[in-house]
């Protein structure tokens, strides 16, 4: 039989019109006293615009999951991700003769990856790990440990976070080692441990033998990222998870340099996500420890009396992309929409945003016109509140935003071109490789000092 579906494209298929008339188109169901209530001018935000941010640094992680790993073995896969990153000087505009990329060369130039990496995918035996999970496990801590972000493995980075964490991952992480809230050999008693299970303390350092069953443990285990894993199927949904942590530790890590390197330029420098700031699925809980993280590094900013530096995600696709597309017209230029909790549950349909979320989400339509969804760290407390009374969407607690709305304003259309965004602001504006960090650490300190120092 075919199926009734395949002779009409589904806009047009006459059962689908006639079912689809009970449902209300978005547009209808938008409420322009809800939107304008929320709706302020970005010129009315009692925050200071100083310093101006003159550097961006943007990453973007891709993954690619490669089928036919042997050949004539299709199902035999490898999982691939590379996190490619910019420093952008929004001082010097690419059409400027200046020793920094060829324009024409830009993508290949942030093809240069800050990371990248292997893990294995479906039918493959690793020589010593014969289960397929374990070998997952061990090749995410070897690229863990192995991947260094300027001067700290992801590793170390993630311990660093984890020193943010709930109470116990605090304590642990101060002794140099990582809670994981159970063992993965399904025979231990401790893989289906008790409520009140402290969980198995792991050295961020090496392997750990089970202090029940004796199997392997590495630190990256407290990730949960391989309980996902499927030995005899796509293994997607891991290598996203996995990209998506390393994407969040190497903008914490770059700002960590730059921090060591000079306080004053780092209060001039964007850190730009191409995508929420937000950890979802397994790994989820470690989003808690990234905004403790970003929250002592602006804190430190603020004792020596320094402005902190900007930290957002641009979501590019997703309903609330969409979303403010349709209601685009109660939004006048250079103003900005908060997103109450009300509005997110019951407009935008958005939900676990306490479990997920490091960043509020508001929605930005700037002056020339390009229409953001972006997402941005509270100064403290977190991002989403718990409780049903408070609504933690006052615009006092991010006090970044106003320096946010004039970058955003300054780089222009550029943000909403199809490439992706570290691409999009590297056509513009002088871009060097992220992965050659030593240049950009050079092109910082001869700012920082003011004088060239000799090639
Ligand atoms: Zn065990």
């Amino acid at each position: 039989m075919a199926s009734r579906l395949g002779h009409l494209p589904t806009s047009n298929n006459p059962l689908i019109q006639e079912r689809l008339a009970r449902y209300h188109k978005p547009e209808n169901a938008f409420d322009a006293s809800m939107i304008e209530e929320r709706v302020s001018s970005a010129d009315d935000l009692p925050q200071t615009g100083a310093p101006a941010i003159r550097y961006v640094v943007c990453v973007d992680g891709s993954g690619h999951e490669d089928q036919e790993a042997f050949e004539r073995y299709p199902s035999t896969r490898v999982l691939y991700l590379q996190i490619a990153g910019v420093f952008i000087d929004l001082q010097h505009m690419q059409n400027q003769p200046g020793h920094f990329v060829d324009p024409a060369r830009i993508a290949d130039a942030i093809e240069a990856s800050v990371v990248s990496g292997f893990l294995p995918g479906s039918y493959l035996e690793h020589e010593i790990y014969k289960d397929p999970v374990q070998a997952f496990r061990a090749e995410t801590f070897d690229l863990f440990a192995s991947t260094q972000i300027q001067r700290r493995s992801l590793l170390d980075l993630l311990c660093e976070t984890q020193k943010y964490g709930e109470a116990a991952d605090a304590a642990a992480a101060e002794a140099g080692e990582l809670l994981l809230s159970k063992c993965p050999n399904e025979k231990c008693t401790l893989h289906k441990p008790g409520r009140d299970f402290a969980g198995i303390s792991v050295s961020v350092k090496a392997e750990t033998a089970c202090p029940a069953c004796g199997t392997a443990l590495w630190p990256t285990d407290a990730l949960r990222i391989w309980e996902a894993f499927q030995p005899d199927a796509s293994n997607g949904e891991c290598l996203g998870r996995t990209r998506d942590m390393i994407e969040h530790l190497v903008l914490l890590g770059v700002a960590m340099s730059f921090e060591e390197l000079s306080p004053k330029l780092l209060q001039q420098t964007a850190f730009i996500c191409d995508g929420d700031l937000a950890l979802f699925g397994q790994p989820a809980p470690f989003h808690k420890g990234i905004l403790g993280a970003w929250q002592a590094l602006w804190a430190r900013c603020q004792q020596n009396g320094l402005e902190p530096p900007l930290v957002f995600g641009i979501a590019k696709s997703g309903y609330p992309v969409e979303h403010l597309h349709g209601i685009q017209r109660f939004v006048p230029r250079r103003h900005l929409m908060r997103l109450d909790d009300k509005y997110m549950a019951e407009r935008l349909r958005v939900k676990s945003l306490t479990e997920t979320y490091f960043g509020r989400k508001l929605f930005y339509h700037a002056s020339d016109g390009q229409l953001l969804v972006i997402t941005v760290p509270p100064a403290s407390g977190t991002a989403y509140g718990r409780s049903r009374t408070e609504d933690p969407s006052g615009l006092d607690r991010f006090p970044t935003l106003g320096r946010t709305f004039d970058l955003l304003d300054n780089v222009g259309t550029r943000l909403y071109d199809d490439a992706v965004i570290p691409v999009s602001l590297a056509h513009h504006w002088a871009a060097y490789p992220l992965a050659n960090a030593e240049r950009v650490l050079r092109i910082l300190t001869e700012r920082a000092i003011g004088k060239p120092i000799g090639n």
